[in-house]
């Protein structure tokens, strides 16, 4: 497509206008010429025939017959080539100067002649075949007959146009100048014009676009700066929104949740890389599509409490925009569906995986339970031996010792269960509360052993550890203490006597070391093994009560691995007794 330049269609527009004016000027010019030369022409012509008939009625030509005279006339007249016919009223050609009259057809019908019949005179332009050229014929009624002259007919616009050149030359100088001022003119006007022409297809196009372009100072320059300017504040209130955009992408992606933000019509505006994950694994399909939601028969719900908001066109409250809040499982998981509706329809949806926060609860529901049950044994025992105290007293002493022992041994469990379990619960819920230091575990393995030694000693049992000193890892003295004197304490109480224990380094790298404690004692029948890591899991309930375990103690181990960023886990040793394999972080 060829793009006229603004200039250029000023100048089209510009020269068509000059030729239509001059074109009119000089036809108007020209009218008023052939006006002026046709009068003249019959007032030449009437003066002609006004001679020629004199010069007939002096010299009584007619009568005489002597109407070939007239040639005498026309050598005496300045005007050459007039032609003077004489024509009798009935028509007859009584004389031609041109041609001979005899042979002339009746000239009665000739239109001038026919006007003069009427008007005394008339006068005719006609083209002649004799001549091949166009004549002015102008006849007038005298007493006895017509006379008639005429002349070549030259008013054409040659002449014309020969006869105004210098008009002509005149109307082409001033549109001359007109067009330089026009073209000094356009000039500024085209100038901003050009600016705002490169400016538009670059913004067009996404170039960069100069924003301190100046332009002419008139009124057009001044819109143009404007739209200039507007544009750039245009322009940096999107990017500066589309880095806002960008940023609150970057955070929803770095949230847990999924979320996704649509319009009325269920179209996404946003949307972060977990919502399309979740929605995969509700669906148990694969999905790429977020709008695909809306499909799937897991959010029926949603989709029933969309249809029932999104249908009117009412905005709604800010305080009070329907909310919807529910819980789906899948599988092993458990997500939790959040959706509001915005004050123009548009809305949120927001999928939590609350599978872990889900399984705590029902971890902690069933820990109440059976922390409400193991209290409830000592408890009783307590309260029992004390009714049989009081019920038969008074007791003899020997008797009342033997209860009041009782008494305290249970209250020791009591203390031990209610140490145990807010253990746990403090590495479960506030493990950031324990504070860690560089711990050499050396010095920690031989603190338990010390603490145990009177009890391996009278069991016989061997206690071997090859951790050398400076094994040094960060972690928290007390848990990690705890780790060794469960697994102590443990193979005491159920391994039997005469066993060994053996604790060992195996393995380092950069950023664990890997340990192994075992024993060869009882160990533990495979069945138990998995659940082995449970609160409250025994596998012997009574062996285990009349060892003063509480079923926590692994469960303690474990959590304290984990919060020193370990793994744990436990097998039968080929030859009798189990191993303990885990790992602890050493920063
Ligand atoms: P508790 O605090 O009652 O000892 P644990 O969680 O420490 O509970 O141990 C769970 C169960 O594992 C115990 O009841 C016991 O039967 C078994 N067990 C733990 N360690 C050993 C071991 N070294 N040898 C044999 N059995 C063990």
């Amino acid at each position: 497509m060829i793009r006229k330049s603004f200039r250029g269609e000023i100048f089209f527009y510009f020269i068509i206008v000059f030729i239509l004016f001059t074109a009119a000027i000089l036809t108007f010019q020209y009218q008023r010429e052939k006006r002026y030369r046709t009068a003249q022409l019959e007032n030449t012509l009437d003066n002609i025939t006004e001679i020629t008939y004199r010069f007939i009625e002096q010299n009584n030509l007619i009568e005489k017959n002597g109407l070939s005279r007239i040639g005498e006339i026309q050598r005496i007249i300045p005007q050459s080539n007039i032609r003077i016919t004489v024509i009798a009223p009935n028509g007859q050609v009584l004389y031609d100067s041109s041609a001979d009259y005899r042979t002339m057809e009746n000239h009665l019908q000739r239109p001038e002649v026919q006007k003069a019949v009427q008007e005394q005179k008339g006068a005719n332009i006609r083209h002649s075949d004799t001549t091949q050229e166009d004549y002015y014929y102008y006849a007038k009624k005298y007493p006895g007959y017509f006379v008639r002259s005429a002349v070549v007919y030259n008013v054409q616009i040659q002449n014309f146009l020969e006869a105004e050149k210098a008009f002509i030359f005149f109307i082409v100088f001033v549109f001359a100048v007109i067009g330089i001022i026009l073209y000094i003119i356009t000039g500024k006007l085209a100038d901003a014009i050009t600016k705002l022409k490169d400016f538009s297809i670059k913004a067009g196009k996404n170039e960069l676009v100069e924003p301190d372009t100046r332009f002419p100072e008139n009124e057009l320059g001044i819109i143009s700066g404007q739209i200039i300017r507007i544009y750039h504040k245009l322009k940096k209130a999107k990017d500066e929104l589309s880095n806002e955009r960008e940023k609150l992408l970057n955070h929803l992606n770095a949230l847990n949740e999924g979320i996704a933000f649509f319009t009325p019509d269920k179209k996404k505006t946003l949307t972060n890389r977990n919502f399309i994950q979740y929605i995969n694994i509700i669906s148990q399909k694969s999905i790429n599509e977020t709008e695909d939601i809306f499909g799937i028969k897991e959010f029926k719900k949603l989709n029933k409490f969309l249809k029932k908001n999104l249908a009117g066109t009412l905005p709604f409250q800010p305080d009070d925009l329907p909310q919807l809040e529910y819980i789906i499982s899948a599988g092993e998981k458990f997500y939790k569906i959040q959706s509001i509706v915005f004050i123009d329809h548009s809305f949120e949806v927001v999928i939590t995986d609350i599978t872990r926060l889900e399984k705590r609860r029902l971890m902690k529901q069933q820990l109440t339970s059976n922390i409400a049950h193991e209290l409830k044994t000592p408890l009783s025992s307590i309260k029992g031996y004390l009714e049989t105290m009081l019920n038969n007293w008074p007791v003899a002493e020997e008797k009342q010792k033997y209860f009041l022992e009782k008494t305290f041994l249970q209250s020791e469990r009591l203390t031990h269960l209610i140490n145990d379990v807010s253990l746990l619960n403090n590495i479960e819920d506030a493990g950031e509360l324990f504070r860690f230091k560089p711990v050499d575990l050396k010095s920690v393995i031989d603190e338990v052993y010390e603490n145990f030694a009177n009890r391996m000693n009278e069991n016989k049992i061997s206690f071997n550890s090859e951790v050398k000193t400076e094994t040094v890892i960060e972690g928290n003295d007390s848990l990690l203490f705890s780790i060794f004197q469960n697994f102590v304490e443990n193979s005491i109480n159920y391994g039997g006597q005469g066993i060994s224990i053996s604790i060992r380094n195996y393995h380092e790298d950069e950023k664990y070391y890997y340990f192994s404690y075992s024993d060869n004692g009882s160990g533990i029948s495979e069945e138990h093994l998995p659940r082995i890591f449970e609160r409250f899991y025994r596998v012997d309930h009574g062996r285990t009560r009349e060892a003063g375990g509480t079923g926590l103690g692994l469960a303690i181990v474990k959590n304290a691995v984990q919060l020193h960023k370990g793994e744990i886990s436990i097998r039968n040793r080929p030859n009798g007794g189990i191993e303990f394999l885990f790992s602890l972080a050493k920063k």
